[in-house]
């Protein structure tokens, strides 16, 4: 019987990985400091006998070498998240983005347990060639501009990971997730689906920036944890880089306008008039630079272990409504 332990567990997708898991008959344990994570997202995992959580830091030493020591795979998604927490917040990112992952591998050594590390498609940094491959060259914006700060952390995570997985035959996978989306997803931080969700539910406008000619690719979480699940099981995945995302690009004006629909009951029209186009310079700090386009090339994954993701869109965006319809009753 595994036993997991899954950093950030009480985060979006580390509750929904929780619960993954503990389908598939696992014993799961979390920490998470709650700092951007909460108690709700797990809060019907807490009866389940093969649940336990600590509400703790992974700064604290003890506490995870106790936990690691009691597991034999971490799945390590604690990290300072989102774009606005970076650009407000540079030093705390940086330091639980590379102290975290290095007391996580630390501990994951004494024990040799098996640790798969959370990265980010923010690694690609502004590399204008679609779609990104693991093998790619990244090109990222200098050092005096906050944002790069959260790709280059987590670059290092993957760099120290890697050396973990060479020099000591640390069993090892890094995944880079690509927006990812579903329930429990907060809009608090910046991220684009739950705002709209909430904002088109609170008929409110909704905040394009720019002229929302920018695209992504957005995968359900359940889609990007059932991979997340699958290259711990698969041995070939060790000591290597895996991208985790979709590849149905949408322009950023086409989820405002397919959110308004879905949560207007397929009510087209005047669509336009529900929402407000905001300038880059209003939406971010001076000198942030957002990416056109990032989607994700997702052969390698494929290749290894035969998974793709099959949840469009529209079922997504309905499962986000759905949640905060429930959340507001
Ligand atoms: N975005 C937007 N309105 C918002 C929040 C975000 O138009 O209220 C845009 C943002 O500029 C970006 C896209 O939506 O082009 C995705 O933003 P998010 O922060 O969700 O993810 P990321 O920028 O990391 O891809």
């Amino acid at each position: 019987m595994t036993r997991t332990l899954i950093t950030g567990g009480a985060g979006f997708i580390g509750s929904h990985l929780a619960e993954t898991l503990l389908g598939r008959g696992q014993h799961v344990t979390i920490i998470d400091d709650l700092s951007t994570g909460s108690l709700e997202n797990i809060r019907h995992l807490m009866d389940h006998e093969r649940f336990r959580f600590a509400i703790e830091t992974i700064g604290n030493e003890m506490v995870l070498d106790r936990l690691v020591s009691e597991c034999d795979v971490i799945y390590h998604l604690a990290a300072a998240v989102g774009v606005q927490l970076i650009i407000q917040n540079p030093v705390h990112t940086i330091e639980t983005n590379v102290m975290g992952t290095e007391a996580v591998l630390k501990a994951a050594l004494r024990y040799r347990a098996k640790v798969l590390v959370a990265s980010t498609s923010e690694v690609y940094g502004k590399s204008e060639h679609v779609p990104y491959a693991e093998s790619d060259d990244v090109t990222l914006g200098p050092t005096a501009r906050n944002r790069w700060a959260y790709a280059a952390s987590k670059m290092v995570d993957e760099f120290l990971a890697l050396a973990y997985h060479r020099e000591h035959e640390l069993p090892v996978v890094v995944f880079r997730l690509f927006n990812t989306v579903g329930p429990r997803q907060t809009g608090q931080y910046g991220m684009v689906i739950p705002r709209f969700v909430q904002q088109a539910l609170g008929r409110q406008p909704l905040t394009v920036y720019g002229d929302g000619s920018q695209t992504r690719c957005f995968c359900n979480v359940l889609d990007a944890v059932r991979a997340i699940a699958g290259l711990a099981e698969t041995p070939r995945a060790v000591g290597q880089v895996f991208n985790i995302g979709s590849t149905e690009e949408v322009s950023i004006l086409d989820v405002a306008r397919r959110t308004l629909a879905l949560v207007n009951d397929g009510e087209e029209s005047g669509w336009r008039e529900q929402i407000s186009l905001v300038p880059y310079a209003q939406a971010y700090a001076e000198g942030f630079e957002d990416m056109l386009r990032r989607v994700p090339d997702i052969s390698k994954i494929g290749g290894t272990i035969g998974w793709q993701p099959t949840i469009p869109l529209d079922e997504t965006l309905r499962q986000v409504i759905a949640y905060y319809r429930s959340a507001a009753d």
